[in-house]
């Protein structure tokens, strides 16, 4: 029988002896090249004395990268049935280093499974990833329970969590990134690095947290701020944020901001210094 590299068969064989026929409902798109998964796990920094979040494990190629690494502990939450018995060979071929939870993401608390700091290493579902995301950048604490994102998205994704203002892609996302992590494109990867390719190209963004925010201010309106201003991101901010308070255009000038603005021009400062205004 033919092994790869850590010992186990070829992610092609795991999956035809497991039947694992994509589903698109889940977002399947199976990474099998253990190289390219290799290259994703090193961009998460050194692994050994870390323990890692990772979800949608799948057929297991990112995992076995993530314990090929060195990864003390690997976390899995997966949430097709039709995976577990592949993980679990994984898990055995580790010497149980992969604990395999099965389940919604959005569902399993974080909490229970780890205790000190940890990475979150995962090529994300596309329908539930910024959800996850977004989760994951607005706990009820900071700093948060991991030390980084290594996330695979959907390139236009990608490029709206590291945009800056002035473009396009800069919005909700960018700000929630940008405010208290630091987050770059770290990797390219094209259709037919998957199977089965999807339509769109993908990226690698590596988010790491900052232990305090960079700018000052409460999170909460932060988060309602920036969601009202961008509902309507091609109004000027005195329009866009009427329905925060009777006087918007005196709050917008008391934060030195232009209340003809829009929103897709100011600053990650900015919008802290603006939201100040409403604590
Ligand atoms: N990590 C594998 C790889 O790189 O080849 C698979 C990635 S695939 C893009 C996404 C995986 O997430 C699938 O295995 C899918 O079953 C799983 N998934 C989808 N929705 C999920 C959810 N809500 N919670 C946990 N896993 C989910």
């Amino acid at each position: 029988m033919t092994t790869s590299a850590d010992g186990l068969p070829p992610l092609r064989d795991v999956i035809s002896t497991h039947e694992l026929r994509a589903q698109k409902s889940l977002g399947q798109n199976f990474l099998l090249d253990l190289n390219l998964t290799g290259k994703i796990a090193r961009q998460a920094g050194d692994l050994s004395n870390c323990d890692v979040l990772e979800v949608g494990p799948g057929p297991g190629g990112l995992t076995r990268a993530l314990l090929y690494e060195g990864a003390r502990r690997v976390v899995a939450i997966e949430r097709d049935e039709r995976c577990l018995p592949a993980l679990a060979e994984i898990s055995e071929h580790y010497d149980g280093r992969l604990k395999v939870i099965s389940g919604d993401a959005l569902a399993v608390n974080p909490h229970e499974h780890f205790e000190g700091p940890i990475k979150i290493v995962a090529n994300l579902p596309y329908n539930v990833g910024t959800e996850l995301l977004v989760r994951w950048l607005t706990p009820k604490e900071w700093p948060p329970f991991w030390d980084s994102l290594t996330l695979m998205f959907q390139r236009e994704v990608a490029h709206r969590i590291v945009a800056q203002p002035g473009s396009k892609a800069y919005g909700r996302l960018s700000i929630l990134s940008q405010w208290r992590s630091d987050a770059k494109i770290v990797m390219d990867l094209p259709p037919q690095a998957f199977t089965p390719a999807p339509k769109v190209s993908s990226a690698v963004v590596h988010i790491t947290k900052c232990d305090q925010p960079k700018f000052n201010c409460d999170a909460k309106v932060l988060e309602r701020v920036v969601a009202t201003a961008f509902n309507q991101r091609r109004k000027m901010l005195r329009a866009s944020l009427k329905s925060l308070a009777p006087d918007i255009e005196d709050r917008i000038n008391a934060a030195g901001i232009k209340p003809t603005e829009r929103a897709e021009q100011l600053s990650v400062e900015e919008f802290c210094t603006l939201s100040q205004m409403f604590s």
